[in-house]
């Protein structure tokens, strides 16, 4: 019988113990978490629970009784110090506890902007943590004028949540065009017809020159050099993998935590899953921030714990919730060379990316038939002729035939 400590008491931390006593680990099994509550989901973070359609306990990702019920020792409000790799023991507060297997699910930080340029101002948010909404929501009121500075996913639905809630919403991106570290231009085209349609003013090519305020922020100086007032200001402008502790502890990093294709780290006692850690992929250390990949990870983790020796084989997948749009994303689209456009029922419309005949990834709106076919064809390691794709007459699913 051994020892197993998580640290994360996340989406894939909790993933990982549930799956170690769902395959009759019977060994002891804690889980550390720095925030005070169990385990919840984030994505409704910026989607329904913002917008105040979701009650909390639903955020929850298993009842309280789970962890006792499964004889997992769950301590929230508990953040690790320091790992000791070399007696095998984790730093808390109250003590030193020791582990025969570590897993590190820390997740990532908001990367937030500087105190020099305004970020610490009252009234500037990011969302990462629960904490970080409940802090921001008496903002939400009709009328009130928030900037978003970053047009990602997340900046982008906490535009959508703010304009529905009737508050004046600018939204300011640096590069180009939104979504463009993770979209083709058609996707972003669409995004910007969406947010301008419902009234949130997008202004791309634009950076942050600094936030103006005294004690709390009141508006922002931008690139162009115009000042614009904000009541509040929520910032989406990345994460960094949270690897402090891995790198004190002298665990080797390579854009995160790195890790085999079973999930070890450079220590062979410690492993480590979710948004903190990387995993060979295509000939480089490729790391993912999103709920299927923290969850499969860790789960894989859990089996390696258990002896059985897989590697881990992701499967991209990734959502958003716009308005009434629902974007449901599947495979990775790096190196993409060409977008097939398919327009689908009732003004739905998925963007495939293509590198020349080899289906790489898409991109669906409101089109889950789309979005469930191209998956399944993405994993299965298969394309379609992309003439067929662009033909709203070719019939979908008969794609699946082998
Ligand atoms: P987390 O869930 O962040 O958990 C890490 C935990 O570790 C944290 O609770 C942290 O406090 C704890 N921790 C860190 N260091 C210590 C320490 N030293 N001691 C104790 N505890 C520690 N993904 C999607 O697929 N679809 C979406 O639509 C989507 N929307 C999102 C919306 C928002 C607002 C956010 C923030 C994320 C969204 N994501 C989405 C991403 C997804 O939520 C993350 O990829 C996922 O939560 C990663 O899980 P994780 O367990 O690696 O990290």
């Amino acid at each position: 019988m051994s020892n197993v400590v998580v640290i994360g008491a996340g989406q894939a931390g909790s993933a990982c113990v549930a799956r170690l006593r769902n395959k009759g680990f019977d060994g002891s099994v804690t889980l550390i978490g720095a925030e005070p509550v169990p385990p919840y989901q984030r994505p409704p973070l910026s989607k329904a629970y913002l917008l105040g359609d979701m009650a909390e306990d639903r955020l929850y990702l298993r009842p309280a009784s789970f962890y006792p019920d499964n004889g997992i020792n769950l301590r929230t409000g508990a953040s690790v110090q320091a790992i000791d790799a070399v007696a095998k023991t984790v730093t808390l507060a109250d003590g030193a506890l020791p582990y025969d297997h570590l897993v590190l699910t820390t997740g990532s930080h908001p990367r937030r902007l500087p105190a020099s340029i305004g970020g610490t101002l009252d009234g500037v948010f990011a969302v990462r943590t629960l904490a970080d909404v409940d802090a921001m929501a008496p903002c939400f009121v009709t009328g009130a004028r928030l900037l978003i500075v970053g047009g990602g996913y997340i900046g982008l639905e906490a535009a959508a949540v703010a304009a529905k809630l009737g508050l004046s919403v600018t939204l300011i991106e640096m590069a180009d065009r939104i979504l463009q570290r993770v979209a083709a231009p058609e996707t972003s085209d669409y995004f910007r017809a969406l947010h301008t349609a419902h009234g949130v003013t997008i202004r791309e090519g634009v950076g942050l020159t600094r936030l103006l305020g005294d004690g709390a922020v009141s508006g922002a100086e931008l690139s162009t050099g115009e000042v614009i007032e904000a009541d509040f200001v929520i910032t989406g402008v990345g994460i960094t993998p949270a690897t402090e502790l891995a790198e004190a502890a002298g665990i080797a990093l390579d854009n995160g935590i790195r890790t085999d294709a079973q999930g070890r780290t450079s220590n062979p006692a410690i492993w480590a899953a979710g948004d903190c850690a990387s995993f060979p992929h295509g000939g480089v250390q490729l790391r993912l921030e999103s709920v299927g990949n923290a969850i499969d990870q860790a789960e894989c983790v859990a089996d390696n714990i258990l002896g059985t020796g897989r590697e881990y084989a992701a499967k991209p997948w990734f959502w958003s919730d716009q308005f009434d749009v629902k974007l449901q994303i599947a495979g990775l689209s790096t190196g993409y060379d060409r977008i097939v456009t398919r327009p689908g029922d009732e003004g739905t419309v998925s963007f495939w990316y293509y590198h020349g005949d080899r289906l790489l990834a898409l991109d669906a709106m409101n089109d889950p038939r789309a979005y469930m076919v191209g998956k399944r064809l993405i994993e299965a390691g298969r394309s379609a002729d992309p003439a067929l794709i662009a033909d709203p007459a070719t019939e979908l699913k008969a794609l699946l035939k082998p």
